[in-house]
C-alpha cells in the first residue's frame, strides 16, 4: 500500500500532476502541519468549544471569544499560505490554488477550514455585489497576507430552520437615511467572531418566501467602534471544534446591501454553492486522512500469522478504498475546475456551465460527505478498540464526517436542489452531454434515460426517490470523472 495515504500535497500531485497550479506551497504547508498544527488541532478538539467573554471589567459589551492556545496560530497559518488572496492575485490560479490549500487543511482539520470557506465566500460576494466604496474599503482587508487580515462569515439558518430559509428567515432589514439596518437572531453563525458577516435578511415590505430575502453584508463593529452583531452564545458541538459556531443577535445593526434585493436569493446560493465545494474538499481530504489512519494501524497490526493489511479481507477492502477515494476526488475536483470558471458570473446571467458547476456540485456534495462518514466509520473499525478512544483521534475522523454532512445542507437538501436544478434548467443534459468523452456510451445513454424517467415521475414519487436516484448517478459521474483524469495523462504512470 502506498505512503501517499499519509500526504495530502503528496495525493493532490498523483492526482492532477501538471494540472495542479503551480508555485503553491502545498509542501511547506503539509511539513507546518505535520511539525506544528497536528497538535494544537489536537488540543482544540480536546480543550472544547472556545469560550466568550461577554463582559470586559468595566462592564461593557465586548463579546470576545477565547481560544485555546496556538489556535491564532493555526489560523493565521493558512490566510498567509493564501487561502483566500490566492483566488483574487492575478498571478494566482484562482479557486484552484485556494481549494488545493484547503485540500491540505482538511486533511488535517476539518473544522478549521470552515474559517478559510466562510471566509472565500464573503470575500467573492464583496468582490462581485457590493458598492464600489464598500468593496474597496472591505476587501483589501479581506485579502491581507499578514495577521492583519479580516475574516468573513456566512450567517443565513434561523432557529425556524436552515433548509426552508423562505419560511425561516425572520431577520429584518429597514432601510434609513444612513443605509439599512438589521434586526433579528441567526442560529447557527460559524466564525461568529469574524470582523464581516454575508446575512440574509428580508427587507420591509418585501414578498414572503425566498424571493423576497436580500443578501447584506455586515461589519462586527459599528462606524463609531461599538459592537454591531452580539454573540448570545456558542454552540456546544461535537466536532468542527476549530471553528466557533454561535448564536447571534442582530440590533438595529448596520449593514450594506449587496446586489440587487430581487437577486437575493441567487446571492445566498452563490454563496452556498462556494461553501459546498469547500465542503467536498473537506469531505475527501477526511477520506484520505480515514484511509490513513486505517493503514497506519493495519501495516503494523498482526493476526492470525500476518499484518492486518496482508490478510485477504482487509486487503479487499483497501483496494476498494482507495479507488473509492479517486472516484470521489475526480468528482470533487471537477466541481472545483467548475466552480472557478464560473464563480465571477453575477445574478440574472448565468451560463449554462453554471448550471452544470450546480448539479455537479450537488452530486459531490451528496456523495462525498456520505463517503467521508463511511470511511470514518471503516477506519475506526480497523484500528479496533483503538478507532473508539479518543487519545488516538480516529473516532474525531466520525465525528467531523458528520458535521460535514448536515452544514452547507444536509444530503435531501442536495437530492432536491439537484432534482430541481435537472428540471428546470435541463442540468442533467448538460452533465450528459459534458461526460460524454469519457464514459461509455451505452453506459451513458442508459442513464440518461433512468434519470429522464425519473424526472417523469409525480412529484411525491420523484421526491421519494430522489436518493435511490443520487445513489446510482453520483458513482456513475465519479467513475467516469475518474476516467477523464486518466484520459488527459494527469494520472498517467502514477496509479
Ligand atoms: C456545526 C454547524 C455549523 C453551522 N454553521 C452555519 C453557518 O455558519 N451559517 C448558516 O447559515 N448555517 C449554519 N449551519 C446550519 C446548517 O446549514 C443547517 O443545520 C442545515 O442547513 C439544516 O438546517 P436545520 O438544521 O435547520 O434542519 P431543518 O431545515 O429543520 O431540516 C431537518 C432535516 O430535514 C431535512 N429536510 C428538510 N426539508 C426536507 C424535505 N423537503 N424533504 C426531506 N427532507 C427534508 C433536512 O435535510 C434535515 O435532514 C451550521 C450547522 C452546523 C451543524
Amino acid at each position: 500500500m502506498s505512503d501517499l495515504a499519509y500526504s495530502p500535497a503528496g495525493f493532490l500531485q498523483h492526482m492532477l500532476g501538471d494540472a495542479l497550479p503551480h508555485d503553491l506551497p502545498l509542501d511547506a504547508y503539509e511539513s507546518w502541519w505535520e511539525t506544528e498544527g497536528r497538535a494544537i488541532s489536537g488540543t482544540v478538539d480536546r480543550a472544547g468549544t472556545p469560550w466568550i467573554r461577554q463582559y470586559d471589567r468595566q462592564a461593557n459589551r465586548v463579546d470576545e471569544l477565547v481560544f485555546p492556545a496556538g489556535y491564532r496560530d493555526m489560523l493565521l497559518e493558512g490566510y498567509g499560505n493564501g487561502v483566500i488572496w490566492r483566488a483574487f492575485d492575478p498571478a494566482n490560479e484562482g479557486l484552484t490554488a485556494v481549494y488545493a490549500l484547503g485540500y491540505i487543511a482538511g486533511y488535517y482539520d476539518t473544522g478549521l477550514y470552515c474559517p478559510y470557506t466562510v471566509s472565500l465566500a464573503t470575500a467573492a460576494a464583496v468582490a462581485k455585489y457590493a458598492a464600489p466604496e464598500v468593496r474597496a474599503r472591505y476587501l483589501p482587508r479581506m485579502l491581507a497576507r499578514d495577521a492583519s487580515v479580516w475574516q468573513g462569515a456566512t450567517w443565513m439558518t434561523e432557529a425556524r430552520g436552515g433548509s426552508d430559509l423562505g419560511r425561516a428567515v425572520e431577520t429584518v432589514a429597514q432601510q434609513t437615511r444612513g443605509g439599512w439596518r438589521l434586526t433579528g437572531e441567526k442560529y447557527f453563525c460559524s466564525n461568529a467572531n469574524a470582523e464581516l458577516a454575508v446575512v440574509a435578511a428580508r427587507p420591509e415590505g418585501a414578498p414572503q418566501g425566498v424571493r423576497g430575502l436580500a443578501l447584506f453584508l455586515v461589519p462586527r463593529y459599528r462606524e463609531d467602534g461599538s459592537l454591531n452583531v452580539y454573540i448570545r452564545r456558542l454552540k456546544d458541538k461535537i466536532a468542527t471544534r476549530s471553528v466557533p459556531t454561535g448564536e447571534v443577535e442582530l440590533r438595529d445593526s448596520e449593514a450594506y446591501l449587496l446586489g440587487q434585493p430581487e437577486h437575493g436569493i441567487y446571492l445566498i446560493m452563490e454563496v452556498l454553492n462556494l461553501s459546498r465545494v469547500a465542503n467536498n474538499i473537506g469531505s475527501v481530504s477526511l477520506m484520505q486522512s480515514a484511509l490513513g489512519q486505517a493503514q497506519a494501524f493495519a501495516s503494523e497490526r498482526q493476526a492470525f500469522g500476518k499484518r492486518l493489511i496482508d490478510q485477504p479481507l482487509m486487503r479487499r477492502q483497501f483496494e476498494d478504498k482507495w479507488r473509492g477515494l479517486r472516484e470521489a476526488f475526480a468528482l470533487t475536483w471537477e466541481s472545483v475546475l467548475l466552480a472557478d470558471a464560473t464563480w465571477r458570473e453575477v445574478a440574472g446571467g448565468y451560463s449554462e456551465r453554471f448550471h452544470l458547476f450546480r448539479i455537479l456540485t450537488h452530486l459531490a456534495k451528496y456523495w462525498t460527505a456520505e463517503q467521508a462518514v463511511q470511511y470514518a466509520k471503516w477506519a475506526m473499525e480497523v484500528n479496533g478498540g483503538h478507532g473508539t478512544l479518543a487519545e488516538f483521534g480516529v473516532e474525531r475522523l466520525l465525528r467531523e464526517a458528520m458535521i460535514a454532512d448536515i452544514w452547507e445542507g444536509p444530503p435531501h437538501r442536495q437530492a432536491l436542489d439537484g432534482l430541481e436544478a435537472m428540471e428546470r434548467k435541463d442540468a442533467h443534459r448538460l452533465l450528459f452531454a459534458h461526460l460524454a468523452p469519457y464514459a461509455d456510451a451505452r453506459a451513458l445513454q442508459a442513464m440518461q434515460a433512468h434519470v429522464e424517467a425519473h424526472l417523469a415521475l409525480p412529484q411525491d414519487e420523484k421526491e421519494a426517490g430522489a436518493f435511490d436516484l443520487f445513489d446510482t448517478l453520483a458513482p456513475f459521474v465519479a467513475t467516469a470523472l475518474v476516467r477523464k483524469y486518466e484520459a488527459t495523462e494527469m494520472l498517467a504512470g502514477r496509479s
